[in-house]
């Protein structure tokens, strides 16, 4: 056999921690392309929509799956374009090796065993090491027209003194660029200046949550450079985790965040339901910025997968969190430009067949794509002119290390249900009172899933309109 070329069998020994060095360009292109395109055809299609994963780790960064794994497991899964989102890192690097100990070496072993991938491996010290495939090399062998796309992206990982997390998504930013800018951007992250002893660094060691939002979009802004606003996508990422708590009003102040994650089905933390929901939240953002004409913020809904053992558990369940979007084309691009315009909406396990806004009548319609046998509801919620812009103060106690804070709770009258419908079409057409309107479309059975985060019902949600 020749030894350096790898075959489905030498790559099984080689995960059998037998010692096996494959040098570089050996992997016979047409064998490797083949064990990446076994895929299933997507098992959800609706015309005019793509679904889409835009928040997920890998053995790149802190995930439990080689990157090969992580991606074609939501292809699988019937999700069309893909966005890797290590933190602090695009997956450039053509000489990145990784050793996968204990569960992760468990988690290797588990994802080659459903999809047998080439690898390039050697052994050292008596230890495994996997050369991994960069985004490039993935893109060239996962990408298939019109069927599915990896689209490049990184999770701004960065935080407070004051221990508040603040994390953001950066997608289809240009790939050539990212990882020097972000090693750059990231070296000068206020947490971290005090570590790297940055110097020529005006932030204060000492800056709070609220300074690391504004940070934030900044050093987002200089990623993006020249490359057109609509052709990239900032998303904030779990701002009302529990302990992360990125306060509303610090959203309401930053219009230029237009996005954030309204649902993360990941490892997450709890929102507080003492204080806020995860709607009630998106909806403080939208009341105080629609009473002061600023732009309305979006809500996507991903998985930030980590742990992909889930998929092994139950497949049909796993994914959860997605974008549909309305796009002709699979192109990234594209993809980006129907993002940005807000012509998607956030789905867990509800899916629409059209979702239309006549901005002249100022009437939102929703059709969904039904199930058999499954009743749905369809609330459409917003806040009114004049609402109760008054709040309650909570403390939250300190909690290990994470710190004492304060939060503000806001009325009823912020994010009211102004209609509800049983059925599967339904339309609401805007009052001159109504600041803005969104529609909840929620399936009358139990969710199939209950991972944290996910909702209790399979749901989905448009984004908010204005007359
Ligand atoms: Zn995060
Ligand atoms: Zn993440």
């Amino acid at each position: 056999m020749n030894k350096n070329r790898i075959s489905r069998r030498s790559f099984l020994k080689s995960s059998a921690a037998i010692a096996a060095f494959v040098s570089a360009g050996s992997l016979a292109y047409s064998e490797t392309q083949q064990a990446f395109n076994n895929a299933p055809v997507s098992p959800l299609k609706i015309p005019g929509w793509r679904r889409g994963h835009l928040h997920q780790h890998s053995f790149w960064s802190d995930g439990s799956a080689t990157l090969e794994e992580a991606c074609s497991l939501y292809r699988d899964a019937g999700y069309e374009f893909v966005v890797p989102s290590d933190h602090g890192r695009f997956q450039a690097d053509t000489d990145k090796w990784f050793t996968p100990e204990g569960p992760k070496r468990a988690a290797y072993e588990r994802g080659q065993e459903r999809y047998h991938f080439p690898m390039e491996t050697k052994e050292e010290g008596g230890k495994l090491q996997l050369r991994m495939r960069n985004f490039d090399e993935l893109s060239a062998l996962l990408n298939q027209e019109d069927r599915f796309l990896l689209i490049p992206g990184h999770e701004l990982t960065t935080h407070g003194a004051d221990g508040v997390q603040v994390h953001s998504n950066l997608i289809n930013s240009r790939a050539e660029v990212t990882q020097e800018l972000v090693d750059k951007l990231e070296g000068q992250a206020p947490a971290m200046y005090m570590s790297r002893q940055i110097t020529g660094d005006k932030m204060s060691p000492h800056c709070s949550g609220y300074e690391s939002v504004s940070w934030s979009l900044r050093a987002i802004k200089e990623m993006i450079g020249d490359t057109p606003k609509d052709e990239v996508f900032f998303q904030f990422n779990h701002p009302d985790w529990i302990w992360y708590d990125v306060q509303p009003e610090w959203l309401c102040e930053q219009p230029e965040i237009r996005f954030f994650e309204l649902i993360n089905c990941g490892p997450s933390l709890p929102v507080r339901p003492d204080f806020w929901t995860t709607e009630k939240y998106w909806d403080i953002i939208n009341a105080f910025r629609a009473d002061k004409n600023q732009p309305l913020i979006m809500g996507t809904a991903t998985d930030d997968t980590h742990n992909y053992q889930r998929f092994y558990d139950n497949f049909e369940t796993a994914a959860g969190g997605s974008v549909m979007v309305r796009c002709d084309t699979l192109d990234a691009v594209d993809l980006m430009k129907a993002l940005n315009r807000g012509d998607f909406y956030a789905a867990v396990g509800v899916w629409l067949n059209d979702v239309q806004f006549d901005k002249s009548t100022g009437t939102l319609a929703v059709d969904v794509h039904a199930e058999k046998d499954v009743n749905y509801k369809i609330d459409f919620i917003g806040t009114r002119r004049g609402f109760d812009k008054t709040f309650r103060t909570i403390d939250s106690p300190k909690e290990g290390r994470y710190p004492a804070r304060k939060i503000n709770v806001y009325s009823e009258s912020v994010g009211e249900i102004f209609k509800t419908v049983e059925g599967t079409h339904a339309e609401y057409t805007m009052t001159d009172d109504d600041l803005y309107v969104r529609a909840r479309i929620t399936a009358m059975v139990p969710a199939r899933c209950t991972m944290r985060g996910k909702p209790e019902h399979p749901t989905c949600w448009t984004q908010p309109v204005q007359k």
